[in-house]
This record gives C-alpha cells, structure tokens and sequence, in this order.
C-alpha cells in the first residue's frame, strides 16, 4: 500500500497551507481545487493549468486513486450500473447509478446511491451488509471518489450527478462526521457544487445523531428506515431498535420535521406476511398521524442470509391503499437493477461467498 495520502481526504484549507508550505502562491490551491472537483481530472498530469514542477510535487506527495472498480454490472435495461470497488486494504464497497428515463416526469435524474461504510454494524437481519458484518469507517475522501469516479463517465458522455443517495453499504449516522464532510466537499460551489437539497441521508435511527442533525439545521433530505410499526416485529429485524425503540424514534423524527420545516421519509421493504398486514399498515399511520412526511415501500431484496420473501403484487397495492386512505402519502419504489444484485451490500457480501451457490433472484 502507498504511503503517500489520499489528496480526496484533505480540505480546501490543508491542501491551502501544504502550498503554503511549498512556496506557491495562493492562487495555486484554488486551481487545484477546481481541477479536483469542477474538472474532474484525476491524475496530476492533467492539471494542464499547473506547471509540469507542480503536477511532479503533487504526483510525489499525494495518491489520487484509492478506489479499484473491480466488477461492474450493467442492468438489461442499461439504466443501472454497479460497480464494486476495491480499496487498498482489500475491503470492498459498492456505488450505484441510476438513470431515470425524461419520461417518467424526472428530467433525467442520474442518481447515485454510495456507501459510507465498508460492512455495517447494526445487523438488520434482511441487509446483505448487515450480514456483512462491520469492517471500518469511510474516510472522507472514500465517500467523495466514489462520486467523481461516476461523474468523470456521466461527463464524458455530456451528462452529470443530479442526486446523491447515502443509502449503499453501511449506516452513514454510524460515520457521522465524515459522511456529513463528504457531502459539504461535494456541495462547495467552488468545488462540486451539487445543492444540498439534491443530497438523502437515509438512516436505520441513530437517535442522537438524529438530534445532532436536526441541531446543525442541514438542508439535505433525511430519509429514516423503519419497516415495522411495532417494537417486537422492528427489534427481531433491526436490532437497533432494543436500544432506540420506534415512541423515541419517531419523537427525533417530529422535533427534526418541527426545527427544519423540511418533510422526512420513511422507508419500508414489505416482507411477505411479516411487515406487510393491513394491522401494520394501520399501525403505521397512527404512528405518523400529523407528521409531515412520506413513505417509500419497496418489495424486498431477496438476500442469502434471509429466508422471508418479498410481498406480493397484491399485498403491496393493499399496504399502499391502506396508507392513502389514512391520508399518509406512499410511494412504490421499483426496484432497480435487480439482475445484477443492485441492493445494499449485495455484491461485496457474495463476493465473500465465492465458490459457493450464487444467489438466485428473478423478476
Ligand atoms: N444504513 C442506512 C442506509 C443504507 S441501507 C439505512 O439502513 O437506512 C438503504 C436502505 O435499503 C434502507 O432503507 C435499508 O433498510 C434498505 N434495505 C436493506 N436491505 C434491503 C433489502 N434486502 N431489500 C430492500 N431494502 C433493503
Ligand atoms: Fe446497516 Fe442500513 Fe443494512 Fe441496516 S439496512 S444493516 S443499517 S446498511
């Protein structure tokens, strides 16, 4: 492994000062940051706006990759692409794109869906992470190369990032600071510059990271992952919940929709005959009577680790209904890239089962 750091890791302020420290002028370090981020360029020999001793020093004194894609999957509909990076102490992590068709009323959102964490500690019991296990935070500049490396092939072909999801591998409340560093980096105007509100959190229900978040007023979207409307049924599939149950839970969800003025979502895989009963729809529009939020519900992933199935078409529709008419806005996710494992963790968990029987998923 190199010794040299990882130039993604360091502010716009340190890489100021290590210029500084070389004699250059000021000038220089906003240039590299504008190649950095605004160009896109992602080796010093293509910082043509330096000169050739510059590009040597910043060669010598930094590492520009650290991420290796080592599979990339293409969905059959060529929407969803997946790539597993390696990074240099053999841990894996996974980033997903997603592009939405003009015709869906989505002017051609192209999505990211990034990790924060290699492996994730909280063990909800249908997450391909989860089963994982943890393995280490991100760093800050892990989370932010995993956006420039998609938006160097999004420019290529004269498109860009529209949206940022921090919903792929680990819980990003678990890696608080620098998951909320990588965003700000990616949301500086001299740099990135992609807005805040064009960035979701989404979180299993750190309670004081909640808290925290609502504090620092943040304008990005918060999306929370409940899936049951029940202590019992939520602690058997989200352990966390023992520590952080739902009354609580939703108490941090109301004071951030009270202090931000923003609406907060709700995320539910619907798990055949677990989550998905009429009693747990009602359930759960009790629980967020006049609260100003909406519910995603996606059909679950199959995952090895897990034997409940997802719901059927059906039990979807009547979840859906059940909601609508408690006056709780849903919405019925798609699930993207199913073909080629898209869901959270689930390439890098079967890579750690090579040789053995792939995990079937149909359609
Ligand atoms: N740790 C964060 C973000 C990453 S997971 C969180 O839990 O919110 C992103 C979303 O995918 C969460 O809502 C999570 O519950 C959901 N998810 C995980 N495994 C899934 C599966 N097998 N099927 C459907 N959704 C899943
Ligand atoms: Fe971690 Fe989120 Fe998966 Fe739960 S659902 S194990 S919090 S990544």
């Amino acid at each position: 492994m190199s010794e040299r750091p990882y130039i993604y890791d360091f502010s716009q302020e340190e890489l100021a000062e290590q210029l500084r420290a070389w004699g250059q002028p000021a000038y220089r370090g906003a240039q590299i940051w504008d190649g950095l981020y605004k160009q896109l360029w992602a080796k010093p020999e293509e910082f043509t706006s330096l000169s050739k001793e510059l590009r040597t020093m910043l060669s010598e004194h930094y590492r520009f990759t650290h991420l290796k894609p080592s599979i990339t999957l293409n969905s059959s509909d060529k929407q969803t692409h997946k790539t597993l990076f390696k990074l240099p102490d053999g841990n894996a992590i996974e980033t997903v794109l997603m592009r939405y068709d003009d015709r869906d009323g989505s002017q051609g959102r192209r999505t990211l869906c990034i990790s924060t964490q290699a492996g994730c500690a909280m063990g909800c019991v249908f997450c391909a992470t989860g089963q994982m296990g943890f393995r280490r935070n991100l760093s800050v500049g892990e989370i932010v190369e995993q956006v420039l490396y998609f938006a160097r092939q999004l420019k290529a072909e004269g498109e860009h990032v529209t949206n940022v999801v921090l919903m792929g591998m680990g819980e990003p409340f678990h890696n608080y600071k620098a998951s909320l560093a990588a965003i700000a980096r990616l949301n500086d105007p001299k740099g990135f510059g992609l807005g805040s509100r064009h960035f979701t959190i989404s979180t299993v229900g750190l309670i004081p990271a909640i808290q925290r978040y609502t504090k620092e007023r943040h304008q990005m979207g918060l999306a929370i992952s409940l899936h049951a409307a029940d202590d019992e049924l939520r602690a058997s599939m989200l352990p966390v919940n023992q520590r952080y149950p739902i009354k609580d839970l939703i108490q941090a969800c109301r004071e951030y929709v009270e202090v931000t003025g923003r609406r907060i979502t709700f995320e539910w895989a619907l798990i055949n005959d677990v989550n998905d009963t009429p009693e747990q729809a009602r359930k759960l529009a009790a629980l967020l009577r006049g609260l100003n939020c909406h519910v995603n519900v996606i059909p679950l992933n199959p995952t090895r680790g897990f034997a409940g199935k997802r719901s059927t078409r059906e039990r979807v529709a009547e979840f859906r209904q059940i909601l609508e008419a408690e006056g709780i806005s849903c919405t019925v996710r798609v699930r993207r890239g199913i073909d080629i494992q898209a869901g959270c963790g689930q390439l890098a968990e079967a890579e750690g089962h090579k040789g053995q029987q792939p995990i079937q998923i149909s359609n």
